[in-house]
C-alpha cells in the first residue's frame, strides 16, 4: 500500500533523516587501511544506542536472507554490492566500500548509503563512485509532482547506460516509512512517462547500484553478501526523498 504523508509527518522523518546521515558520516571517517568491518558496525551500534533509535537492520529476516542480520549496518567491499555482512576484515589499501545503514528514530524510518575508497583509489573506481552517485542525483532531480516513477528509473538507467553500464533490476529503491520496506518499488531502469504518478507526501528511497563489467549477482555462503558475478567492483548510493510541493526534499542529506 501506498501511503502519503503529510508536510507534517514529513517534517517529524526530518530527526530519523539526520541521525542516519550522521551515521554514514562517522562511519565513513572511520573507515581506513586496517579498519575491520566490525568496528564499523560497532560504531553505528554505539550511536543506536545513544540515540534511542531502533536498528531496522538487526532483526532483519526476509525470505531472501538466511537467518536474521545481526548487525546494524550494511558494509559491502569491493565485489560485495549490496547487504555486505560485517565480518572480521580490516580494510585494506585500495579497498571500494559501501555503507548502506537504515534506522528508526521517533517511529520514523531513513535509509541511505555512500560508496568511497580508502587509502588509495583506482581511476575506475572513483569513475563508477561518479557515476553512480550522477545517476542518484538524476533520480532525485525527476522526483517532483506530475513525475511518474518511470522518470526517476529512466533518469537512473539513462545515467548506467551512457556510461555503458548494466543495470540489475532485482534490486532497487523502495517506499519509507514507519518501516524500512514498502510500496513503491523504485526500479534503477524503466521507461519515462510510465508508471506510478509521483504526489506530494510520496517518500522512498532511489538507491541506483552499478557493477563494472556485469549486472549479475550472486549470494555469498555467509547468506546475506550479493556480489557481482564476475568478482567486479560494486558502489551503490542511496537517498530517502520526500516528494514535496516545493520538490523533492533529500532527508538523508549529509554535511
Ligand atoms: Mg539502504
Amino acid at each position: 500500500m501506498i501511503e502519503l504523508r503529510t508536510p507534517t509527518e514529513i517534517n517529524e522523518m526530518r530527526a530519523a533523516g539526520k541521525f542516519v546521515a550522521s551515521v554514514l558520516e562517522a562511519t565513513s571517517a572511520a573507515a581506513a587501511v586496517g579498519v575491520n568491518l566490525l568496528t564499523l558496525d560497532r560504531i553505528a551500534h554505539d550511536m543506536i544506542r545513544k540515540q534511542g533509535a531502533e536498528s531496522c537492520y538487526i532483526d532483519y529476516h526476509p525470505s531472501f536472507g538466511g537467518s536474521p542480520f545481526g548487525k546494524v549496518i550494511c558494509t559491502s567491499v569491493n565485489d560485495a554490492a549490496l547487504h555486505g555482512l560485517p565480518h572480521d576484515y580490516r580494510l585494506r589499501d585500495g579497498d571500494m566500500i559501501s555503507l548502506d545503514f537504515a534506522a528508526s528514530v521517533n517511529g520514523w524510518v531513513a535509509d541511505s548509503a555512500l560508496t568511497m575508497i580508502v587509502g588509495t583509489p583506482r581511476e575506475e573506481d572513483l569513475r563508477l563512485i561518479e557515476v553512480t552517485e550522477f545517476a542518484l542525483e538524476a533520480g532525485i532531480a525527476a522526483a517532483v509532482v506530475g513525475g511518474r516513477m518511470g522518470d526517476v528509473s529512466a533518469a537512473i538507467g539513462s545515467v548506467a547506460h551512457g556510461a555503458g553500464l548494466g543495470v540489475n533490476t532485482d534490486f532497487g529503491g523502495h517506499g519509507v516509512g514507519r518501516t524500512m520496506h514498502g510500496d513503491p518499488h523504485v526500479p534503477n531502469d524503466g521507461r519515462a512517462k510510465r508508471g506510478l504518478p509521483l504526489r506530494a507526501g510520496l517518500v522512498f528511497a532511489i538507491e541506483p547500484w552499478f557493477m563494472h563489467t556485469t549486472d549479475k549477482i550472486y549470494t555469498d555462503k555467509d547468506g546475506w553478501t550479493l556480489r557481482s558475478k564476475d568478482g567486479s567492483r560494486a558502489v551503490h548510493v542511496e537517498h530517502t526523498v520526500a516528494i514535496t510541493e516545493d520538490g523533492p526534499l533529500v532527508l538523508t542529506a549529509r554535511g
